[in-house]
């Protein structure tokens, strides 16, 4: 199951990973190339793992073997799926024209629009539609962030009218695309660090809501999540909003959720990050769970992803998800926190 950006953002640190971590997800989006061995691999082959010096990758199985390399009898990467081949197919129609219906998919594949898109949802977690929506997102906004203006963005990644891109991020928290295209510049944000039972919290805002929460941190860690921002100590300005923050660390509760929040991330990110809100205080779940409960069940380790990202501690509440047996699982500012954010919210729950 693999999430759309890995395709459109992938470069060779990321599909080393893929092959580092065996990642059935990404078989098919690429082959490795074992120059030492003149073999090529699907990016999931049980073999052992090559060097990564001897390693090149290919976009094809053709580009590989042009390279003179031979397929593995393992995991025979030139021979694909009949399923994997039609997906593939449409990924790449749907990569290259943007918007096409479903029956024109299913007719390039040469199956029954009904089979096509299980086939399609059951490879990719995602429907044909919400696919391209995701691709859709995630080149605006990567545009966003790079581009000369907005309007071009919204329209070189595939979008009829700029009307159509605010729809789909229609109800979601966060920066204006103008701010994702600027890094962040031009907005305020103010700060302070302070001393919470569970050690020195960094707390920043804007005058949206709180944009960062992270234990141990301060003004440099900041900077970097913010690099154009202008950065200001905060003052009276932010004492209530800083104080019901504390106040949601020291003693958790349903009221944490009202505090109002600012926080920029990728469509995914922003949707992993609404069900972490979803979870219940004193209630936590697994990482199989949150992506079964997103609709994509296999997306663990995307949702992993997303939940690591989280700029905002406890108002976002990462720390509710744990390993699938039970235990801990990890945390960005330490285990021990997140222990202590578990058993502080347990404790709030129990009658009395
Ligand atoms: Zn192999």
């Amino acid at each position: 199951m693999f999430h759309v950006e890995h395709f459109t953002n992938m470069d060779d640190e990321a599909r080393w990973q893929a092959v580092r971590t065996k990642d059935r997800r990404f078989d098919g989006a690429f082959v490795t190339g074992v120059h030492s061995t003149g073999i090529y691999c699907r990016p999931s082959c049980p073999a052992r793992l090559p060097h990564r010096c001897n390693v090149r990758f290919y976009a094809t199985p053709a580009d590989a073997e042009a390279a003179g390399l031979r397929p593995c009898k393992r995991c025979a990467p030139d021979r694909q799926s009949a399923a994997e081949t039609c997906v593939r197919a449409a990924i790449a129609a749907i990569t290259a024209q943007g918007r096409m219906s479903l029956a024109e998919l299913a007719g390039l594949t040469g199956y029954s629009a009904t089979h096509f898109q299980r086939i399609f949802t059951r490879s990719t977690g995602l429907s044909p539609a919400a696919y391209a929506r995701a691709l859709r997102q995630s080149r605006a906004e990567a545009a966003l962030i790079a581009g000369p203006s907005v309007g071009e963005a919204i329209a070189a990644a595939g979008y009829a009218k700029p009307d159509h891109f605010y729809a789909e991020r229609k109800g979601r928290e966060g920066m204006s695309p103008n701010d994702w295209r600027r890094g962040g510049a031009g907005r305020r944000i103010f700060w302070a660090v302070l001393a919470t039972s569970l050690g020195e919290m960094l707390v920043a805002a804007t005058d949206k809501g709180v944009c960062c929460l992270a234990f141990g941190e301060g003004e440099a860690q900041l900077r970097a999540r913010f690099p154009k921002a202008e950065l200001v100590a905060a003052g009276a300005e932010m004492r209530d909003l800083f104080a019901r923050v504390v106040e949601a660390v020291e003693q958790p509760g349903p009221l944490s959720a009202a505090i109002p929040l600012d926080v920029a991330g990728t469509a995914f990110q922003q949707r992993v990050w609404e069900e972490l809100r979803r979870i219940p205080c004193g209630e936590t779940r697994s990482y199989g769970q949150l992506a079964a409960a997103l609709g994509q069940p296999g997306a663990a380790r995307a949702v992993g992803g997303a939940n690591a990202a989280n700029p905002v501690a406890v108002l976002t509440p990462c720390h509710r998800v744990i390993a699938a047996d039970g235990s801990l699982g990890g945390y960005a500012w330490g285990l021990e926190i997140k222990a202590e954010l578990l058993r502080r919210e347990r404790a709030a729950r129990e009658p009395g």
